[in-house]
């Protein structure tokens, strides 16, 4: 396998951070979109960039409740006209922003790598995939929506329809700041609802150019409305909001259920949540370990770690630990770490200073509980790395499972790799399942038995085999069991969770026949 870019090269030394910023690209003045207009707030906050604190992305207007409030009431007045409208009519907007997007590709990578950190390539998947979302639903505006189903009488048409259930509250996390957000917000104005979209503090003005997009496409004014803020307040506002029917988060186990218990309380409110992951990738014994190496890199340090599918832990059976330890740590030695503009990185900045603190955190922790620490990575404060969240990988091992330790169980959100030693692929399968979580699962094995295997006993939503445990593909579900989400994942599943499935019947007859021969005479 060829390697990725920044793998296997010598870290670079020279920083090109100053000269890739294109004026234009800072200080852009982000504003709430509410009913078709751009309103400020009475306060703001500002966007940095992650490999470059010094460089204000952007100022952002903290969204009051009354704002947030405006913003449903807004949705709720769309929302009769808009369901009116075909699925066609409202899909031909959808294929507008699709190819807007197009349009626009560059630089939205370009800003998605300046204000979340991660890689230009991987800020240009981050927008293709959103593309490709957008496209998908386009497209499944001329599919078929429900069935017409036969009745147990011969005079009467059943139907399953779909229909919208009202105002969707999105809530995204930052680090697909592009894609997310379109994974909730284009079925569901696909299938007639309306929109109040509060994406997450870290990547405002990301989410300010998708609501300039949304603008121009063509969505009438209240079916896409954003407001901008934090969390515990403008978030909290919406998902409390008594006219917010659905709730679709993305985001940390520890967010996704405040909101699961704050929404159960009132029975009209339906949370979709998809939360973390203590993700695994699993070498067996016969595992071809080229693969295995390279999976583990990517699974591992792909957006520095900072993916719901990344594998903090390597389960590798014993018979080939050591040989796969060794190549492993070769690599992870050469892995690139800078400004994502930088075509030679692999690894970016953390998103924040708080980032930091959770990977020195969980690393302490490792520490503590006995891992066999191999590569002790740092915090990167050279002329290369100053003013950014930059830091190294770190790499620990148990011989043998150790549970109950925190470094084992916990999402650590960063570049914070154990690899742990098993005897075999009941062992194996028994540690993967050993956590709160449920998402990703890679196993490298060239034996279909045992694949099969792991399939079938493994607890996770998205699986690989012979492939790292990233990646997504918008047409499948993306989601995962246990705390990693409540199974209404992405795609046909999306729309599941937007809409209600209704039966509706017609009687074709001059008299009314029931079903199971319930009787009409009076
Ligand atoms: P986070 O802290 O849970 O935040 C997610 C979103 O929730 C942000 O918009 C955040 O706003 C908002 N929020 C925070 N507190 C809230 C509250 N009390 N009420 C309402 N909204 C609130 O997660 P993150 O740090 O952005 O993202 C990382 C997490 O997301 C990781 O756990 C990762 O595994 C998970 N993730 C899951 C998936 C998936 O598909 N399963 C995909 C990507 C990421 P602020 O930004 O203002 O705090």
């Amino acid at each position: 396998m060829p390697c990725e870019p920044g793998v296997g090269r010598i870290r670079a030394q020279q920083t090109m951070s100053s000269v890739l910023i294109h004026p234009t690209e800072a200080g852009v003045t982000a504003q709430n979109y509410i009913n078709g207009e751009w309103l400020a707030s009475d306060s703001t906050f500002q966007s940095l960039n992650p490999a470059n604190r010094n460089h204000v992305v952007g100022t952002v207007p903290v969204a009051s409740r009354s704002q947030v409030r405006d913003a449903v009431l807004a949705a709720k007045a769309a929302f009769p006209a808009w369901k009116n409208k075909s699925w066609v009519q409202r899909g031909e907007i959808v294929d507008n922003l699709s190819q807007l997007i197009k349009r626009d590709l560059e630089e939205l990578s370009r800003m998605v790598t300046i204000e979340c950190g991660k890689p230009i390539n991987e800020g240009r998947a981050d927008v293709v995939e959103a593309l490709h979302m957008a496209q998908y639903v386009a497209g499944l505006s001329r599919l078929p929506i429900g069935h017409a189903i036969s009745s147990e009488i011969p005079a009467k048409d059943a139907y399953i329809l779909r229909k919208p259930k009202g105002v969707v509250g999105v809530i995204t996390p930052w680090n697909f700041p592009f894609a997310i957000p379109l994974w909730g917000i284009l079925p569901a104005v696909l299938a007639g609802n309306t929109v109040v979209f509060k994406p997450s503090e870290e990547t405002p003005i990301v989410a300010h150019k998708l609501a300039k997009l949304f603008e121009e496409a063509g969505f009438p004014r209240g079916v896409i409305n954003t407001v901008h803020g934090f969390g515990e307040d403008t978030g909290d506002a919406l998902v409390k909001d008594p006219d917010v029917n659905v709730m679709l988060f993305t985001g940390s186990l520890a967010v996704g259920k405040m909101i699961q218990q704050s929404a159960a309380s009132e029975v009209h409110k339906f949370v979709v949540t998809e939360m973390g992951g203590k993700n695994a990738t699993i070498v067996l014994e016969d595992a071809n370990l080229d693969i295995a190496v390279n999976a583990a890199v990517l699974g591992a340090f792909k957006t520095s770690g900072q993916r719901c599918v990344t594998s903090g832990r390597m389960i590798v059976d014993k018979k080939v630990e050591a040989q796969f330890t060794e190549r492993f740590l070769e690599k992870v030695k050469r892995i690139v770490i800078g400004d994502g503009l930088r075509d030679d990185v692999f690894m970016g900045p953390l998103i924040s200073q708080e980032g930091v603190k959770k990977w020195q955190h969980h690393n302490a922790k490792a520490k503590e509980e006995g891992g066999e620490i191999l590569f002790d990575g740092q915090v990167l404060t050279g002329p290369d790395h100053a003013n950014g969240n930059f830091v190294e990988p770190f790499v620990y091992r148990f011989a043998s499972y150790k549970p109950d330790t925190f470094c084992l169980k916990e999402e650590a959100f960063s570049p914070h790799v154990a690899i742990i030693g098993v005897d075999g692929i009941e062992e194996a399968v028994r540690v993967y399942n050993d956590t709160k979580y449920g998402l990703a699962m890679a196993v490298i094995t060239e034996d279909y038995r045992k694949f099969r295997y792991v399939r079938d006993n493994a607890d996770y939503g998205l699986g690989y085999v012979n492939l790292p445990s990233i990646g997504a593909e918008v047409h499948l579900p993306f989601g995962g069991v246990k705390g990693s989400g409540n199974g209404h994942p992405a795609a046909e599943g999306a729309i599941e969770a937007v809409t209600h499935k209704v039966a509706f019947t017609v009687n074709h007859a001059h008299e009314i026949v029931m079903a199971q021969g319930l009787s009409t005479t009076l």
